[in-house]
């Protein structure tokens, strides 16, 4: 299994897992035409789009999925949310704590904590055993047992936004914002040592902040605390990792 990041910020977030036979998008919040370069305009393993929640972000390019005949699986909030009423044929609508087949993938969607309807989904191929993607909640209330890999939102750190709130960057209502709708690296780091990480291979950090993240900080701290392989995405880095059930 090969994990794609093609941008992963407030800009756009867009990632794809690709196994020998299938690809799953994770969120459709660039443009398709991204996809498209990545895979050298061959769409035809492409089975499905996940889509977390309703923001820009994450589901600004969802129209484009579906015209190209893409069948994106959400929440009936995020459908609701756009004009898509000629595209029903590639809507499908999950439910949390369903598990749903796309290709080999069996996923799982179940709601976290953000501003608005937002789900985080368990994904399980052959390939990968299962990965866990988290992301746009400020913590988690879920538990999992066997995961492989850990694909997590790590937005910000409360001394970098304190800095920049002092030096007059960053407005004073934004920690309020943040606080109940993303996940800050000390919170991230004790979520992660509520689960069983022992089978899990690789931590990748998504959806940092441009202004209130520390990339190498996150990095260090995730490091020190598990002695996992950690990997951060970036917001216009192209990331391309292996991720498969065993290492090596
Ligand atoms: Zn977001
Ligand atoms: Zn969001």
């Amino acid at each position: 299994m090969t994990f794609h990041s093609l941008g992963s910020a407030s800009s756009g977030n867009l990632y794809m897992l690709e196994s020998d036979k299938d690809i799953l998008v994770l969120e459709a919040g660039l443009p398709l035409l991204q996809v498209k370069k990545a895979l050298d305009f061959d769409l035809s393993k492409v089975r499905g789009t996940l889509i977390s929640h309703r923001h820009r972000d994450h589901a600004g390019h969802i129209k484009e999925f579906m015209q190209a005949g893409i069948p994106v699986y959400s929440s009936d909030d995020v459908f609701g949310s756009q004009d898509l009423s000629s595209l029903r044929p590639w809507q499908r609508v999950i439910e949390p704590e369903k598990t749903y087949k796309i290709g080999e993938f069996r996923v799982m969607p179940f709601p976290v904590l953000h501003d608005v309807p937002c789900y985080g989904f368990l994904i399980n191929h052959p390939e990968s055993g299962t990965i866990l993607f988290l992301t746009d909640t400020y913590t988690c209330e879920y538990s999992f047992e066997g995961l492989n890999h850990i694909l997590i939102e790590a937005n910000y750190s409360d001394h970098v936004l304190e800095e920049n709130i002092i030096s007059g960057r960053v407005a004073k209502s934004m920690r309020d914002r943040l606080m109940f709708s993303h996940f800050e690296i000390s919170k991230v780091i004790d979520y992660l040592e509520t689960l069983n990480l022992s089978k899990v291979s690789n931590i990748v950090l998504i959806h940092l902040s441009d202004d209130n993240s520390n990339e190498d900080e996150f990095l260090r701290l995730i490091k020190e605390e598990f002695a996992i392989n950690v990997v951060a995405t970036g917001k216009s880095r192209v990331l391309k990792m292996e991720m498969n059930i065993t290492p090596y």
